[in-house]
């Protein structure tokens, strides 16, 4: 058996550190931001090259904050994309703004700078791209679109934790960005945990206070705000795993980069690199017109396999009635024909090779 994510090998080597760490926060009993949320926030600030990081309770809460702290609300028109996960979308609507998406490159899977362009109204207040299975959005152009039409950016970036883009950071870029901490993720925790990252002081500052119920000082309330911070444990698990994010991330391009030599010659599309972001491969994921008969093969052989994403925002339930009219033809044929093959920081090689004779012999 092969899974798609291997947390166990991840964990087996920083056991001792996390388990001492946790041991020292239980006797201290510090449990609300507590000192390692605060050590973790600057690690983490300091990795990623921004001058605030703030932890809170998920990547789904990162994005929210982020985008009320940058004053987008009801009436607003938010441009992203339809092929992500739902959080990307929910986030919008909980602001009270509107969820535009439009159609993604074929090649990278996110959002071009030339849609954005087309889907911009006088009510157009931000765009949020998606950095989708660790490739970097076109930031380079899509921010001087920003700045051309007076668009705040947002970055979601949930699956794209470590990734460069011409050598600075995805989440430095924006006017503020959302990463996820939810345990499958490139920087995992042992539960949900999320982190808004901004240069801007007034939106760190709305941050801090929106996350902790509109408080700066205890019991002193300013606006109306949520429990939602990082828990001090996850911090614990995240300081140990910060450490070594750039070997994990390697490891996962490492793997990429022999699937896809791998797989050259095979009747399928690998993961395309445009040489300017550093993909992170939170997910490799394929184009495939036979997809179905390789996911039913590799599934016979016990090997994780899975569509990210089978439906796309827009022909979702819940949006359907709202994008009504709207067509994405490049989102929609991807979602029929790509599939996600395993991935982590601690896949073998071996195993890859296992699962590639596995794919090859269904497509000869
Ligand atoms: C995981 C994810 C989120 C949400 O993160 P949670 O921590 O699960 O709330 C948002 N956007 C994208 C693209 C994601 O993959």
């Amino acid at each position: 058996m092969i899974p798609m994510v291997n947390l166990k090998a991840q964990y087996a080597e920083i056991k001792d550190e996390i388990e001492q760490g946790l041991a020292e926060t239980i006797d201290r009993c510090s449990f609300i931001l507590g000192p390692n949320v605060q050590a973790f926030e600057q690690e983490a600030a300091d990795y990623l090259g921004v001058k605030h990081a703030i932890g809170c309770a998920s990547g789904t809460d990162a994005l929210h904050l982020a985008l009320l702290a940058e004053g987008i609300g009801p009436g607003d028109e938010v441009i992203t994309s339809a092929f992500t996960f739902i959080a990307t979308a929910e986030a919008i609507k909980y602001v009270g703004a509107k969820p535009v998406f439009v159609d993604i490159d074929p090649a990278t899977f996110n959002i071009t700078a030339e849609n954005i362009e087309l889907a911009i109204t006088p009510r157009t207040k931000a765009v949020m791209p998606v950095h989708l299975f660790g490739q970097p959005a076109d930031l380079g152009a899509i921010k001087a679109l920003c700045d051309k039409h007076g668009l705040k950016l947002i970055e979601d970036c949930a699956q794209s934790f470590g990734a460069r883009i011409g050598g600075r950071q995805t989440g430095s870029i924006g006017n503020a960005a959302g990463f996820s901490f939810f345990p499958s993720k490139n920087l995992g925790a042992f539960g949900d945990g999320g982190l808004v990252t901004t240069n801007s002081d007034a939106t760190a500052a709305m941050v801090k206070k929106l996350r902790n119920h509109g408080s700066d000082v205890r019991y002193y309330h300013d606006v109306i705000g949520f429990n939602s911070r990082l828990d001090e444990m996850q911090a614990v698990v995240l300081r140990t795993k910060l450490k070594r994010i750039d070997q994990y991330n390697q490891a996962r391009r490492h793997a990429a980069h022999l699937y896809s030599d791998l797989m050259a010659d095979l009747p399928l599309t690998t993961p395309y690199e445009d040489g300017v972001g550093e993909h992170v491969y939170h997910q490799y994921t394929l184009l495939c017109e036979r997809r179905d008969d390789v996911i039913k093969a590799l599934q016979d052989k016990q090997v994780g396999c899975a569509i990210y994403y089978p439906v796309p925002l827009h022909q979702q339930n819940v949006f359907k009635d709202e994008c009504k009219g709207v067509a994405l033809p490049v989102t929609e044929s991807v979602a029929a024909n790509c599939f996600s093959l395993p991935i982590c920081s601690h896949l073998s090689d071996d195993h890859v090779e296992e699962i590639v004779s596995v794919i090859r012999e269904t497509l000869s």
